[in-house]
C-alpha cells in the first residue's frame, strides 16, 4: 500500500482542485529545445515519437525566455525547465543554457534528459551546469543502456554539477500513462482541468505562447503525424507579446481551456508497462 500511495502522489498531489484558490506561483515552465526524441516511448505526452525533427532556433529561444522572465519573473516561479524530445540533441544546447540562466537568475533550472548522450557532451557544456549551476534530471528507463556510464559521470562531477535521477525512476521500474484524446471534443472541461496533473502544473512556452499543459503546446505534432484537426487556438494560450501582467498570465493559465473539451481524463490510466512506440493513434486515443 506504501508503494502505491507513492506511485500515485505526485498525479494527485497535482491536480488543480480549486480553480478559485489564487496562485501567486507557477510550479514549473518547460521548453523544448528539440521535438524529436533518442527514444520512442509509447505516448509520450511531448508526441515525439511522431514529431517531425525540429530544432528551436536560439534567436526564438532567446526572445520568448526573455520575454517570459519578464511577465513571470523568478519569484512567480518555482522551476524552469529544459527538455524535448531529448535536449541533448540541441548543438547549441550550451548557448541556450547560459541564456536561460540570465532570464532567470535565481530559479533552479533542470535540463530533463534520457542520458543517452550525457558522455559525448562537451567540457563547455559541463562548465556552463557548474558554473551557472543547472541540474541534470535524468529519467531511468526500462531499456538497454549502460547506466554504469552515469554512475561515472556522477563521480567525475561530484561537488560540482548536480546530476540526479527523477524521482521514483532510480528505484522503480518506469511506468507509463496513458493520457486519451477525445476528437469529438464532447469532454466537460472543467472536470478535465481539475482532474489533470498536468493543468496549471506543466507550463509550456512555445512559439512566443505559454500553454498551460504540453497537450496545447505539441498538438501540432498529433494533428500533421494523424492528419488530425484537433483545435489549438489563441484560447488555448497567452501571447506572451501582448501587454499582460503577472497576475493576469498566471490567473490565465491556471484555468481551463477549450482544449480541455478533447481530453478523455475519465479513460486516463497510470502504472502501466513502459513500451516503444508503434506510432499508432490508439497510444494517444
Ligand atoms: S524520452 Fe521523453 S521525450 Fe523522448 S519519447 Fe520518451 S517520453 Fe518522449
Ligand atoms: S488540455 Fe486540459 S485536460 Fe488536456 S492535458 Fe491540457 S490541461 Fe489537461
Amino acid at each position: 500500500m506504501k508503494i502505491i500511495n507513492y506511485i500515485q502522489r505526485p498525479y494527485k498531489s497535482w491536480l488543480p482542485k480549486n480553480l478559485k484558490k489564487k496562485v501567486t506561483q507557477i510550479d514549473s515552465i518547460e521548453i523544448d529545445l528539440v521535438s524529436h526524441c533518442n527514444l520512442n516511448c509509447k505516448g509520450c505526452t511531448h508526441f515525439s515519437p511522431i514529431a517531425e525533427k525540429w530544432f528551436i532556433d536560439v534567436e526564438d529561444f532567446r526572445r520568448d525566455v526573455r520575454r517570459t522572465s519578464a511577465l513571470l519573473p523568478d519569484d512567480c516561479v518555482k522551476r524552469f525547465y529544459i527538455l524535448g524530445g531529448e535536449p541533448l540533441l540541441h548543438a547549441n544546447i550550451n548557448e541556450m543554457l547560459v541564456i536561460a540562466r540570465q532570464a532567470y537568475k535565481k530559479l533552479p533550472i533542470y535540463i530533463i534528459t534520457n542520458g543517452f548522450l550525457l558522455d559525448k557532451m562537451d567540457q563547455e557544456f559541463w562548465d556552463i551546469c557548474y558554473r551557472y549551476n543547472i541540474v541534470i534530471e535524468i529519467t531511468k528507463y526500462p531499456v538497454k543502456f549502460d547506466y554504469e556510464k552515469i554512475k561515472k559521470l556522477m563521480k567525475v562531477h561530484k561537488g560540482k554539477v548536480k546530476i540526479i535521477y527523477k524521482g521514483r525512476t532510480k528505484f522503480l521500474k518506469k511506468k507509463q500513462y496513458k493520457l486519451p484524446l477525445d476528437e469529438t471534443g464532447s469532454q466537460d472541461e472543467i472536470y478535465g482541468f481539475t482532474h489533470c496533473h498536468m493543468a496549471g502544473h506543466c507550463i509550456n512556452l512555445a512559439r512566443g505562447h505559454l500553454y498551460t499543459c504540453s497537450y496545447a503546446a505539441c498538438m501540432d505534432r498529433f494533428n500533421n503525424y494523424f492528419n488530425k484537426n484537433i483545435p489549438v487556438t489563441e484560447k488555448d494560450g497567452i501571447d506572451i507579446y501582448q501587454n499582460y501582467s503577472t497576475e493576469e498570465v498566471i490567473r490565465k493559465l491556471t484555468q481551463p481551456i477549450p482544449l480541455c473539451k478533447y481530453c478523455a481524463v475519465k479513460r486516463r490510466t497510470y502504472g502501466n508497462e513502459w513500451g516503444n512506440s508503434k506510432r499508432d493513434i490508439k497510444e494517444w486515443t
